[in-house]
């Protein structure tokens, strides 16, 4: 009995021993797992430092990249022409390069810019530009149909009856001087150049009425000739921008056509002409919103806060319809809208 007991106790101990065994060999794998998790770092190392390294390489580029920017900026406020501090004089290449860096920007800002007169020969620009001294191209544009469908030849208009012509022309102010001019430089085309308008300056300027303005203005227009066109925006224009001290404007023309070559007068003209209208008013420039502001050595003369001189804006900068009743496509094709007839709103 005894022995059988020894025996019951002897096989117990050897399957607890077995079923240690089995234990120890089912948690075997984990532990291994375990084991490899934790060397798993190790093995990563160089993952790791490959993608620090990406990093460092990425902050790097990107400081670079910045430096450059920054270079890039400081060269360009380098070479972009600033204006004279007051009171000290420009050198004349400096001048230069700030003259036509402001035509060429304004040249984007107004890519469309034309005469703002209408018409559709040389001899009714002629006409036209005798018409606006004094008052605007808007009210000859809407003045000057009437006059060209019933006198559309110099020699219909030489021959017109004065009071016929002084009511049509009443809108345009100065009406009897200017009828008197049109009908006089009539009289000069049929008499002198057989009804046709010359295409030089040293004739233009011998017809009765007609200066050097004038003539400009055709040569540029209707003829192609390169010519600078000194109206009053130009000339409140071209000092503000210390172009010139010059008041008189043959003088005028003559020191601003020696800062441009020949071949950009005209477009110069339109160009300094249309910033006037639109922005750089006489009496309140909208220096705000002026995209010419870094080069202008009047900045602040007008109002300068962005909102306020927004409202200042005129033509179509400010939403409203421009001067000519027939603009060039172009101009349509830019959003610009045609100027109303006579007597409807204008909206200006
Ligand atoms: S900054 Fe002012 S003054 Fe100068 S061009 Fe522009 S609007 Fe005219």
């Amino acid at each position: 009995m005894k022995a059988a007991k020894k025996a019951v106790v002897k096989k117990a101990a050897v399957e607890k021993t077995a079923a240690k065994k089995t234990a120890a060999e089912k948690t075997a794998p984990a532990a291994k797992k375990a084991a490899a998790k934790r060397t798993a770092p190790k093995k990563t190392a160089p993952a790791a430092k490959k993608a620090a390294a990406k990093k460092t390489a990425a902050k790097t580029a990107a400081k670079t990249a910045t430096a450059k920017k920054t270079a890039a900026v400081a060269k360009a406020a380098v070479e972009q022409p600033q204006p004279p501090p007051a009171g000290k004089p420009e050198s004349p290449a400096a001048l230069v390069r700030r003259a036509r860096r402001i035509n060429r920007e304004l040249a984007e800002v107004y890519p469309y810019a034309h005469p703002e007169l209408d018409f559709e020969n040389p001899f009714q620009l002629l006409v036209a530009t005798v018409l606006s001294a004094q008052t605007t191209d808007l009210r000859v544009n809407q003045t000057t149909p009437t006059l060209f469908a019933k006198y559309p030849t110099p020699e219909d208009l030489a021959a017109a009856n004065p009071e016929e012509v002084e009511e049509i022309l009443r809108p345009c102010g100065f009406f009897r001087a200017k009828t008197k001019s049109v009908i006089g430089l009539s009289k000069g085309l049929v008499e002198q150049f057989g009804g046709e308008v010359p295409g030089r300056l040293e004739d233009l300027v011998k017809l009765p009425g007609v200066g050097r303005k004038t003539a400009f203005v055709v040569l540029g227009n209707a003829f192609g000739r390169p010519g600078i066109t000194v109206d009053t925006h130009f000339q409140r224009l071209v000092r503000r921008w210390r172009w010139t001290a010059e008041t008189d404007p043959d003088k005028i023309e003559a020191a601003v056509g020696a800062l441009f070559p020949k071949s950009d007068w005209t477009d110069l003209s339109h160009h300094v002409i249309w910033h006037g209208r639109r922005m750089c008013h006489a009496r309140k420039p909208a220096c705000g919103v002026c995209p010419i502001a870094p080069l202008c050595p009047a900045y602040g003369e007008g109002e300068t806060d962005p909102e306020k001189a927004k409202k200042l804006l005129k033509y179509e900068k400010g939403g409203f319809p421009g001067q000519r009743l027939k603009p060039p496509q172009a101009y349509l094709d830019a959003g610009g809208r045609p100027a109303p007839p006579l007597g409807a709103a204008s909206g200006t």
